[in-house]
């Protein structure tokens, strides 16, 4: 069926008293961008519920697109008729007949929220219902727990049928936790990570470090594409490359091989830090789970922890890798992940990394180089992207991995 509206309900954000605006119009910001490729949609959010004008687009990719915004509890897909009770009849019966299965039971059920319509509700409940039961044989009509409840909308406007009630991704609207950095890896982690962030309302950016030429463009390109991949929760994603090859080529050359990953991950951390600071960035998000690696002992944590008073959130600290993977999967980020392109901390990575770093020694080994050169120069080569729904970056991933193998 060929929606012409989508009737929105909102998620949590109902409870949240006098910031109901806010969020309101940050998810009827968010909604406009996850939906920019369709121009001729129209979003009007309203104080108790928002709603969607079709004006023509395709209301079937619209609703995929919508179950993944985050602030929404569930929607409805309705169709608009003449306030004619004639019309109303006609599409009733297109509806339930577009959904009927043999011993289908249903009830009719209208709201005016225009009181000088004709008809009452329970005029209009049987008016249409009576219709709908002459026209679809075999229908049965039940009050409570029917199979399809047929929702009748009275409005100024027109007549809006709908029937049947989606389930929205929940959480809150991007945007109104206020701004943070994700470290984006191109493992299966962070994504998972980034995920979890914005469904608890952040807004992140993500900060990818990248070393060519040992890491190459490939690798880099997974980045953006596992971007692209959880822009359909926001719309767009800004995405900083970080040129990362001086920092790993002195740090290697420069600190016992014990402490190349410590001192390496206090770099991305500071690194990170200071481009938060410069874009309003409230805090870090990183993939960290512990336990996985060496470099996700609680002391090494706190060894990287150690050069910034940020806060360092690590959504997925306490999952098994299982659940993580599971998560990976549903945001269809996992066969991505796992797609055999070098990361600039494995090219570098030391044969036997300290899981027990000590504070210290790391400060001790900075303090023979030219920190905040180095950082600086990093800086200085960081490149931003805005990447959006839609956008592609490893279009050629099946010869890319042809080639690899
Ligand atoms: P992931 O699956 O996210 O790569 P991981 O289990 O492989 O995680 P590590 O490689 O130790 O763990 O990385 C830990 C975290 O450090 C990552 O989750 C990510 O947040 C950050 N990180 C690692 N490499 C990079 C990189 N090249 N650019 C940005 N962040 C990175
Ligand atoms: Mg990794």
């Amino acid at each position: 069926m060929q929606y012409t509206e989508i009737m929105v309900r909102y998620g949590e954000l109902s409870t949240k008293g006098k910031n109901r605006r806010n969020f309101i119009d940050r998810l009827g910001f968010n909604v406009r961008s996850a939906m920019h490729d369709f121009p001729k949609l129209v979003v009007k959010a309203h104080r108790d519920r928002m709603h969607i004008y079709l004006n023509g687009e395709d209301s079937d990719k619209v609703i995929e697109r919508l179950k993944q915004v985050f602030g929404i509890q569930n929607f409805s897909p309705s169709v608009r008729v003449e306030r004619d009770v004639e019309a109303v009849k006609e599409k009733a019966v297109e509806m339930i007949n577009e959904k009927f299965f043999d011993g289908m039971t249903f009830k009719v059920n209208t709201r005016r929220s225009d009181h000088h319509f004709v008809y009452d509700t329970n005029e209009l409940n049987e008016m249409i219902g009576g219709y709908v039961l002459q026209n679809v044989p075999g229908l049965k009509v039940k009050m409570k727990n029917p199979d399809i409840t047929l929702r009748v909308e009275v409005r100024c406007d027109g007549i809006y049928l709908s029937h049947e009630k989606i389930q929205g991704a929940g959480g809150l609207p991007v945007g109104t936790a206020g701004r943070a950095m994700l470290m984006l890896s191109g493992g299966i982690d962070s994504p998972v990570a980034g995920y979890l962030a914005m469904k608890r309302g952040v807004d992140i950016e993500m900060v990818h470090f990248f070393s060519p030429p040992y890491t190459s463009e490939q690798a880099l390109n997974k980045a953006k594409e596992l971007t692209a991949k959880l822009t359909p929760y926001v719309g767009r994603i800004q995405f900083i490359e970080v040129p990362f090859t001086e920092i790993q080529e002195t740090v290697k050359h420069d600190v016992p091989s014990g402490y190349l990953m410590t001192i390496q991950r206090r770099f991305m951390l500071r690194l990170t830090e200071a481009l938060a600071k410069k874009r309003g960035g409230l805090a870090i998000f990183n993939g960290e789970a512990l336990g996985q690696v060496a470099s996700q002992t609680l002391e090494s944590m706190a060894a990287i922890n150690d050069v910034t008073t940020m806060p360092v959130l690590r959504p997925v600290v306490s999952m098994d890798k299982n659940e993580i993977i599971k998560i990976a999967q549903k945001i269809d980020t996992f066969d991505l992940s796992i797609m055999p392109f070098e990361d600039c901390c494995t090219v570098f990575a030391p044969p036997a990394p300290k899981t027990k770093p000590k504070i210290d020694r790391a400060r001790y080994y900075e303090s023979r180089l030219d920190v905040d050169g180095l950082i600086q120069r990093a800086l200085d080569g960081v490149k931003v992207t805005n990447i959006q729904i839609g956008d592609s970056f490893l279009n050629d991933s099946e010869q890319a991995f042809s080639e690899l193998l």
